[in-house]
């Protein structure tokens, strides 16, 4: 063996930042994420948890709580971002509706939040699906509180209004990120079409719905212009606001630019309450869904 200090292989994949201390969970335990697992299997059904690689699967899962995602798993968009397959859709499955209902039902789910790929290549992008999925789920339970994250369905009037339809409780709709970054970061998407979306929504339905949005940081957005972002969306009369850490699913999605400390999160959320959102979720492991039944409980 050769004494020379050996130089590292220039030809080495760059590493992943390590996590801040703050990401490293106490796991709890196992038997209602088992539940929950085979449940999801049982009923054939897709979630966002897993699909996205969520980092909070196994705290909601054994919580016996889902984020379902409906319409399949494959999506026609392919954020920077994002986990979920970009890949020719299959057909609508007409019974999926049914399907997440019971779901709920047997998960005794008092809170539920239905998300969706964008179905670009339906002329609706889905919506008549979500429609369908919210009436089932309000069948199956009734009082049920029904948040739906849905993609921009390109803005179009008749989708927005056919999801609307169903009254669901709170409409999401994510920015993921500033103005400025929204073209290297989401797929197919707008900064303003996403704000168009949320104001129709809150011109339409007024105080008898609350919109939600959220956004992803540490992709390189200054603090100007996430203030700006919250400005823009209690603009659109956005009622709820959701902020977390943007962590890199794969090497192949966008890097992390920075970790967000905790406190600046929490200062985030005192000047998005300032501002006027009636219910603020700030920081690192914070995600659209996550911990989403405590607003209704706040509320009810
Ligand atoms: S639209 Fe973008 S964020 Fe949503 S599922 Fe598709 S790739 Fe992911």
């Amino acid at each position: 063996m050769s004494g020379a200090t050996a130089e590292p292989p220039a030809a080495l994949p760059a590493k992943r930042p390590r996590l801040p201390e703050w990401f490293r969970l106490k796991l709890p335990v196992a038997d209602a994420f088992i539940a929950t697992r085979n449940l999801l299997d049982d009923l054939k059904l897709h979630t966002v948890c897993e699909s996205a690689k969520c980092p909070n699967q196994w705290e909601c899962w054994s919580k016996g709580t889902a984020t379902f995602m409906i319409a399949g798993d494959r999506c026609t968009r392919a954020c920077g971002f994002c986990a979920v397959s970009t890949a020719k859709p299959f057909a609508l499955e007409a019974d999926e509706p049914s399907r997440v209902a019971e779901a709920t039902r047997r998960m005794k789910l008092k809170h539920v939040v239905i998300t969706a790929v964008a179905r670009d290549d339906l002329a609706d992008g889905g919506a008549a699906h979500f429609r369908q999925t919210i009436e089932a789920v309000r069948a199956a339970n009734p009082g049920i509180a029904i948040e739906v994250l849905v993609p921009d369905f390109l803005d179009k009037d008749f989708a927005i209004d056919e999801v609307l339809a169903a009254e669901p409780h709170i409409f999401n709709h994510n920015l993921e990120t500033v103005r400025r970054l929204t073209p290297s970061v989401r797929s197919r998407a707008t900064y303003d079409r996403s704000l168009s979306v949320l104001a129709k929504v809150k011109a339409r339905r007024g105080p008898t719905i609350h919109t939600k949005s959220g956004l992803m940081l540490g992709l390189g957005e200054t603090e100007e212009e996430l203030l700006q972002a919250m400005r823009d969306l209690r603009a659109a009369q956005c009622d709820i606001l959701t902020l977390g850490q943007y962590l890199q699913p794969t090497h192949q999605h966008l890097p992390v630019i920075e970790f967000i400390p905790p406190a600046k999160f929490a200062e985030h959320k005192r000047t998005a309450e300032a501002m006027g959102f009636v219910h603020v979720a700030s920081g690192p492991l914070v995600r659209s869904s996550y911990h989403a039944d405590e607003f209704s409980q706040i509320a009810s």
